[in-house]
This record gives C-alpha cells, structure tokens and sequence, in this order.
C-alpha cells in the first residue's frame, strides 16, 4: 500500500507546486525525472541570449567512474537550425539533453550557449531558456485547454487556442466529448503516447523559447500521430534552434545536422542526404528502419 501510496502522494505534491507556484513545465520535468545533482556557482550570471547558438566542447561525461558514458562530443548548433542526434538505445543521446539542462556537469569539457559556459549561469535563466517536449507528458486532471495552458499560465485563451491549433491538436479535440474542456490525466481521459506528446509540443509552442529540445518518444506511434507530430515539430523548430533526440529517422530527414552517436563517441554527422551517401552507420540504421516500415505495412 505505501508503495502506491508514496508514488500519487509525489505526484499530489508535484501538481500543487506546479499549480502553487505557476512554475514553468520543465519545473515539473525536473522534479518528475532527475534530482538535481549541481547547483549554482557563486556568482552565477544570467544567461544572456543573442541568437541561440549551442555547442558542446569536447564533452566526456559518466554517471560512475568506471562506466564513461559520453566520450569527447563536440558539435554545435547554430542558430535556428535543427540538429537531430539518434544512436542505438543507450548511446548517449538523453544524457545529452540531462547535460545542456545542467542536471549534471559534464566531467570534462563544457557546453556553451551563445558564449557562455553553462556552468557559469543561474539554471533557472538556462532553464527559462529552453523548452522541452520530454519523451513521457505528465497531464494533470484537468481539461486538456488547461492542459496546454501550463506552458505558460499566463495566457490568454485565444494564445491556447492558436497552440493546440499549431499543434495539430484541434481534430483530436474536436473528437473528444466536451472538446478542449474534456478533463484528461490520472482520473480522466487517457491519452496516447503521441497525443500526449502533442500536448507537449503546444504547451512548447505557447512558452515560445528560444531553445527547443524534443525528446522523441521511444513507443512506436501510428502513421497519422507520427505526420501529426512531424507537421508540428516543424512548426516549433521555424525560429528556434532546436536539437531534437530521435528514434524514427522518419522524422529528423529534413535536419541541418545529424549527429550520429554510438557508444558515447560521435561516429559521423551531416545532412540525412551526406550520410546516406557517406553509406556508414547512420546508412545501417536508415535501412534496418525502412526495412521495418516496410514489413509493417505488410498486410496480413
Ligand atoms: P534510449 O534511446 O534508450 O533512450 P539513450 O541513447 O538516450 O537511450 P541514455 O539515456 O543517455 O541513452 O543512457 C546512456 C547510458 O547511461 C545507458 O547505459 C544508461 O543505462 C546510463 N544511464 C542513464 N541514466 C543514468 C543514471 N541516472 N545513472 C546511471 N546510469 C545512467
């Protein structure tokens, strides 16, 4: 009974500091999935955004000593454009977005924003600065308008109306029983991994960060909620420099930059088009995944 009863009083406290508080949705990421193993230095300064360019230096990084888990990644993004990261199950890639939202210090190496290290900023203006659409939503029962608002509770109805309109959210809604007052989450309606997902991204789309981080899903999703959530990444992405974890190479074709990590070393990165044509691992794991699709569209 404790053990059931630990997790819903967790999440009970969480709901009440999100709702309390009117913290942002990565407040609710951050106290879902990771406890935060760095602070602030002494001093930390405000991150100052220009244009939004990322770059990891030289970045090695393990969770236990004996164990490396990122080995000296470099690669940038500059500003506005998308780069994609993919890599077998394990290489690497969440750690990534773990680092770039300081939930750990890199063990060597630093990782950069516009120029500014980092480690040297007040997470709370690193975190103001980036958005993430994390693998698992964590709706709260509420009625999915609601729902979205939480990107940024200040808004207006007709700014939450144009997010879950961009988010290509609206024919779902429309779908369900009450509309966009239907209640979702723990005791309401449940929602699909892509639906969920969607939410995500208009609860993104309202905060309108310079950053954006997608942390694709790694469940399988059906073709329609797969065009769904490409059409809106590519909405999020237009403006924003945005790196983006994926598992579907379906969805990251039109990426500026693939990073290809394997085994927490950068094996190879360029456009989809570069690599296909470089026929190495990124070619491998482009073909398993077409041969899957294919078989999947078999018919019985
Ligand atoms: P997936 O595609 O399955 O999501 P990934 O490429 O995102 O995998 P990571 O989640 O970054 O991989 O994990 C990289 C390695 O680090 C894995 O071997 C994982 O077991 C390990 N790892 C992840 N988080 C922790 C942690 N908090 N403590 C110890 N090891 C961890």
């Amino acid at each position: 009974m404790i053990q059931l009863f630990m997790p819903l009083n967790f999440l009970g406290f969480v709901y009440r500091e999100i709702k309390g508080s009117m913290a942002s949705i990565e407040k609710m990421f951050e106290l879902l999935a990771v406890t935060p193993k760095v602070s602030d230095v002494e001093n930390a300064t405000e991150l100052v955004l220009s244009k939004g360019r990322i770059s990891f230096n030289d970045v090695s990084f393990y969770y236990a000593k004996e164990r490396p888990i990122l080995k000296n990644v470099s690669f940038s993004i500059e500003p506005g454009q998308k780069v994609a990261v993919v890599g077998a199950s394990g290489a690497g890639k969440s750690t990534l977005v773990k680092l770039l939202f300081r939930f750990y210090d890199p063990s060597t190496g630093s990782i950069s924003i516009d120029g500014q290290d980092i480690h040297s900023v007040s997470q709370l203006s690193l975190r103001k600065a980036i958005g993430i659409v994390p693998q698992d939503t964590v709706l709260f029962n509420d009625s999915i308008f609601e729902n979205v608002r939480y990107g940024r509770p200040e808004a207006s109805d007709a700014e939450v109306s144009e997010a879950i309109r961009m988010a290509y959210l609206e024919n779902f809604i429309n779908e369900l029983p009450q509309g966009a007052d239907t209640i979702v989450g723990e005791r309401g309606l449940k929602l699909s991994g892509g639906e969920k997902q969607r939410v995500a991204i208009a609860r993104a789309i309202l905060k309108r960060p310079p950053i954006m981080v997608f942390d694709e899903a790694t469940s399988s999703l059906d073709s329609r909620s797969e065009q769904s959530i490409l059409a809106a990444i590519r909405e999020i992405a237009t403006d924003h420099t945005s790196l983006v974890i994926a598992h579907r190479l379906s969805t990251i074709v039109d990426a500026d930059k693939i990073v290809v990590l394997d085994h927490g070393k950068i094996v190879e990165q360029g456009s989809h088009q570069q690599l296909l044509a470089d026929n190495g691992r990124y070619a491998q794991l482009w073909q398993v995944q077409q041969q899957q699709r294919e078989i999947a569209v078999l018919p019985t």
